[in-house]
């Protein structure tokens, strides 16, 4: 079935409706007051408007999300109003997908089959440590340490992404007078050449070539965009220079751009978004019709109100108006606790408090908790586990289930217990030990034949046995393994702390630099998982609390897939997203603002980030922080963060300490935001009381 504009028309206020039915040629910003005032909305209804009333084909259209899960979520708006057929057609998914389309079907024009493969960051490490050796052998010991795979992938990205090919970065290495400088430069123009060729010789494309081929590809041949007569683009904001260049390529022939954005949301500057696009398109494709969402639809006036508050002392800001279009509703929670662990378990309590009393309005699927960084999330989830709150984990892995995690806990587990294999099997080459697949079955194997342990195989080749055939490096890995499980067990019947522990493994088997040479620019935040860990005690009840989590998680795996559960997020993830409830822990100095800001803009953009989080709220917000909190075993004093503490002070009324009666007006109130129907008693009630 597909709907009418007469059907979908009236729905929308003045502003949204001028933007949904703007000409279909020339060029267009919507840029919503701080908030969120439907501009994803109005993106959506315009594709569907371009469609129907202006009789563009869907072949003619280019959408741009910011993430799959936004492409997914706009496709299935979509098909609703103009049926999945045409929703098929469109052209609609992140840059990078976009990219991947142009290619595969226009590639060989510029020299590039159309099979190629996606290389991720795993295989591009994997080329750069083949051709390293080579490069190296005659260069100084000094250069060979300072020039890690990982550091070389990083310069060769920044290259890539201000498109200095590896003759361009030559011709620049010949120019430094330095000479230390300059064998630096050599060295890295002849890997990034090699990188280059092994890459050609798979046939493969790193993300950073997605775009520039892209770039490449319509810029020599502008006739494979000529028919596209508007490009639609989400989350402007938050473009980047290489994107934006893309865009004005795509655009080139019809001139037609259509963005929505808000400045006030910009929270990828660290990754070079460049808020400056929007001014750029201004002159880029000049006339542009600027409008502006002035109303929310999204956020009770309280939840507003405070986004707002916190928002505002950004001085270096534009102000712009917004009203909310909702009743002020439950005041905002701001909770102090005393540790973050209770701090979990209020926000258990609260989420228990809030489904039982909403009349079935609301349920766990409506909740969210916003965390600054991912490692935060594991007090949350072991305290809903408790209350058996069933959760998930977006854009990620839940904390048990983070492969540094799981590499840590199968090294507790076999120092707990020696015949536990599948720890065994995981961590016997983590860190890498030249033990392989195959050497890993030949254990195994041995165990089985002869009623053994893995461990006690391990033991026996670490003591010198033959049992399995093993080079002096393999037969030194598996000695420095054992030496390292049985040290740390002694620890353990010593009564040591999981800690404790954990330091010893870590430190022997040099994990942080197994992080740092696997994980790139990720390795500081799964160390941050590392630590998190560490904030325990004892091994036995850990252990018990710990596989408990994953357990549960097989089997919710397996279960109904519909269950209903709070969703646990980062901000960074949650862009674009809804829920009736969210719950923001940490807001304390030091998480936001992350502790390693500094300067003045990357802390505004942390001030930008709380103001996400608290506008992905519909009806209830909580913000909540704690007076301490563990980083690895160290307790650490926390005080609430600026954001919120002179705006608690100035708008003292703007929050409370505890979550409010949830009454029936409360509750018709929410069914109104939630654009739900209200429990039908409350209905009742209103009418009496109207009478
Ligand atoms: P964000 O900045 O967070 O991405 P946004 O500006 O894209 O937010 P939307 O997600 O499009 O906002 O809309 C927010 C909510 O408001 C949605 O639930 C949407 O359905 C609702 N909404 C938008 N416009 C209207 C309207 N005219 N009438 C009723 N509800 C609306
Ligand atoms: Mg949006």
């Amino acid at each position: 079935g597909t709907l009418q504009p007469a059907a979908y028309l009236p729905s929308l206020n003045k502003a949204q409706r001028t933007a949904v039915t703007a000409p279909s040629t020339g060029s267009l910003q919507i840029l919503a007051g701080p908030g969120s005032a439907g501009k994803t909305k109005v993106l959506t209804t315009r594709v569907a408007y371009l469609l129907q009333q202006y009789k563009i084909e869907p072949e003619e259209l280019v959408v741009v999300t910011f993430t799959n899960k936004a492409a997914n979520e706009m496709k299935l708006r979509l098909s609703v109003i103009v049926g999945a057929a045409t929703v098929e057609k469109l052209m609609m998914g992140t840059f990078h997908s976009v990219c991947v389309r142009y290619l595969r079907k226009y590639g060989k024009l510029i020299n590039l089959p159309n099979n190629f493969i996606i290389a991720d960051r795993d295989d591009c490490l994997a080329i750069i440590k083949r051709i390293l050796p080579s490069i190296l052998s005659s260069h100084s010991d000094d250069l060979k340490k300072e020039l890690k795979p990982n550091l070389l992938l990083d310069v060769i990205s920044k290259c890539k992404s201000s498109e200095m090919s590896p003759s361009d970065y030559r011709a620049q290495q010949a120019k430094v007078e330095n000479e230390g400088a300059r064998e630096r430069m050599e060295a890295i123009w002849r890997v990034y050449e090699d990188y280059e060729a092994e890459l050609a010789k798979d046939n493969a494309l790193d993300f950073d070539d997605l775009l520039l081929r892209g770039l490449n590809l319509l810029q020599r041949f502008p006739r494979v965009v000529s028919k596209v007569k508007n490009v639609l683009i989400d989350e402007f904001q938050d473009t980047n220079g290489t994107q934006y260049s893309l865009v004005k390529l795509i655009a080139k022939a019809s001139g037609s751009l259509t963005i929505v954005g808000d400045p006030d949301q910009s929270i990828y500057g660290w990754r070079n978004a460049d808020v400056e696009n929007l001014e750029k398109m201004v002159n880029d494709f000049a006339p542009v019709q600027q409008i502006y969402l002035e109303e929310n639809y999204r956020s009770t006036g309280a939840i507003l109100g405070a986004a707002l508050a916190v928002v505002r002392q950004d001085t270096t800001r534009i102000p712009k108006s917004l009203t909310a279009t909702h009743p002020t509703g439950s005041s905002v929670v701001l909770h102090c606790a005393p540790t973050a662990f209770d701090e979990a378990s209020f926000i258990a309590a609260q989420i228990k408090h809030l489904v039982a009393h909403s009349g079935g309005l609301v349920d766990y699927g409506d909740v969210a908790v916003l965390l600054r960084y991912g490692a935060l999330s594991r007090v949350v989830e072991v305290a809903l586990q408790k209350s058996g709150i069933p959760s998930r984990m977006v854009g990620g892995h839940k904390f048990f289930e983070r492969a540094e995690v799981k590499d840590l806990l199968s090294y507790l587990q076999l120092i707990d217990n020696p015949s536990y294999t599948s720890a065994f099997t995981r961590i016997i080459n983590v860190p890498k030990r030249g033990l392989g697949e195959k050497s890993v079955k030949e254990i195994l194997g041995v165990a089985k034949k002869k009623g053994w342990t893995a461990w006690d195989v391990a033991v026996k080749l670490a003591k010198g046995s033959g049992v399995v055939g093993l080079t002096s490096a393999q037969r030194k890995g598996v000695r420095e393994f054992v030496k390292t499980v049985s040290e740390a067990r002694g620890w353990a019947e010593e009564g040591k702390s999981v800690s404790d522990l954990i330091d010893l493994v870590c430190e022997n088997v040099a994990y942080r630099a197994h992080l740092e040479k696997t994980q790139g620019p990720d390795a500081q935040e799964r160390w941050m998982n590392v630590e998190e860990l560490k904030s325990t005690n004892a091994l036995r009840t850990f252990l018990a609390v710990s596989m408990l989590a994953t357990d549960t998680e097989t089997q919710d795996a397996k279960a109904d897939k519909l269950e209903r559960k709070v969703t646990l997020s980062t901000v960074h993830a949650a862009k674009g997203l809804e829920w009736a409830v969210v719950f923001v822990p940490g807001c304390e100095n030091g998480v936001f603002p992350f502790y390693r800001s500094e300067s003045p803009n990357e802390i505004n953009e942390e001030r930008r980030l709380l103001y996400v989080a608290i506008t992905r709220a519909q009806g209830f917000c909580t913000l909540s922080h704690s007076m301490s909190r563990m980083t690895g075993a160290t307790v650490s004093k926390k005080e609430l963060t600026p954001f919120l503490s002179t705006v608690s002070k100035t708008y003292p009324t703007l929050f409370v300490k505890r979550l409010q009666k949830i009454g029936p007006t409360t509750r018709v109130e929410m069914a109104r935001v939630l654009g739900r129907p209200a429990p039908s008693e409350e209905l009742a009630l209103q009418l009496i009381q109207a009478q």
